[in-house]
């Protein structure tokens, strides 16, 4: 069994250095190699970093296992090819970029892939759930973040992989990526072994602050010791748009600024798109607020609380005095 195991992280690491070698080096990665490049504004150095590939669609892993005699259980248990009626039939990839997905300790326990038909409607696959492959205990990128962030730098969660990549570009060394999976226990676990102090990252769209919405309750419920901090892009871009469309240094001093407290974010959050002039988006404003307020520190409540009074004309008593009729219908 140990053996068995020992086989498939091996059919693993081959598979990772054949991909990245088609890439970089064959005419099968060439249109694969300029989106990268091009589009995506990665340099060779960074993609051999991060181990991504290429899976042309001539089965090149199926003929290699072959090749090497590997034995049939050991491929099937990898997940790397698809089967049709027991047999294993072609590469499960085909015709996508891969970036490898490692555990903490740099071993590759599966792929994702990217399409690079604009019109494939799975842009991202990944490997099937398996005991090697678990979407919700893997961080990606944690292998090589682990130690930059014991050494004191925060732990930041990105919801991409090209996140991650452009964070690293700007000189974050603990950017890890939930992988289109919400931050899960173990998640969060495996990052408060290292650092009492986490920064959610995700993107500036609607899905990106749902994600944060959900994660911040998650992470003061598992590890309260945690020091959550929250960075908000702006105008729907993610950390990977910021650094292709407003280039690296608008990244840098994205992921450099004063990261918001969690209440900050959610209040700022409940601001956006209300006009808070308007007598009855103010109150909506309101009933937004006071369960975000539930969960602050009372110095956080006597901030913020006096802060609407001045920002938006109510009295601190009448503000009080809603608040605490909301928390006495919410025990
Ligand atoms: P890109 O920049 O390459 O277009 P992204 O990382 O910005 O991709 P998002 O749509 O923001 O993609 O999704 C965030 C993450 O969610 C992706 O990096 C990927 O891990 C995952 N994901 C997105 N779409 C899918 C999908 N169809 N199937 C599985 N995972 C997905
Ligand atoms: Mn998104
Ligand atoms: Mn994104
Ligand atoms: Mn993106």
């Amino acid at each position: 069994r140990q053996e068995k195991f020992q086989k498939i992280y091996e059919l693993y690491d081959a598979a990772q250095k054949l991909y990245t070698h088609i890439l970089l080096n064959t005419t099968a990665g060439e249109q694969a190699l300029s989106y990268l490049k091009d589009d995506r504004q990665l340099d060779e150095e960074t993609i051999r970093q991060y181990g991504l590939g290429f899976v042309p669609s001539n089965n090149v892993l199926l003929s290699y296992a072959r090749e090497h005699n590997i034995d049939e259980t050991v491929m099937k248990s990898a997940e790397l090819f698809i089967d049709r009626d027991e047999e294993l039939v072609r590469d499960r990839f085909n015709n996508r970029i891969v970036w490898p997905i490692k555990n903490d300790r740099g071993q590759v326990l599966g792929f994702s892939g990217r399409s690079l038909d604009p019109d494939n409607p799975a842009k991202y696959m990944n490997s099937p759930e398996s005991s090697f492959f678990n979407k919700g205990k893997l961080l990606y990128n944690l292998d090589q973040a682990k130690g930059n962030i014991r050494a004191g730098q925060p732990a930041m969660i990105f919801e991409g992989f090209m996140d991650v990549i452009s964070a690293a570009m700007a000189g974050v060394g603990g950017a890890v990526a939930t992988m289109g999976t919400a931050l899960t226990e173990e998640h969060v676990a495996s990052l408060t072994k290292l650092t009492d102090k986490i920064t959610l990252v995700y993107d500036g769209d609607a899905a990106g602050q749902k994600a944060a919405k959900r994660s911040i309750p998650l992470i003061r419920s598992v590890a309260p010791q945690v020091e959550i901090g929250v960075i908000a892009l702006a105008d729907n871009r993610d950390p990977d748009e910021v650094r292709r469309e407003l280039g690296l240094p608008a990244l840098k001093q994205a992921l450099d600024q004063a990261t918001q407290t969690p209440t900050e974010y959610l209040i700022n959050a409940a601001k956006q798109d209300k006009n808070l002039q308007n007598q009855a988006q103010y109150l909506d404003f309101l009933r937004d607020v006071w369960p975000i307020l539930t969960d602050a520190s009372a110095v956080e409540q006597d901030y913020f609380l006096k802060k609407i009074s001045e920002d938006y004309g109510s009295s601190l008593e009448a503000l009080q005095s809603e608040f605490k009729d909301y928390q006495a219908a919410h025990p």
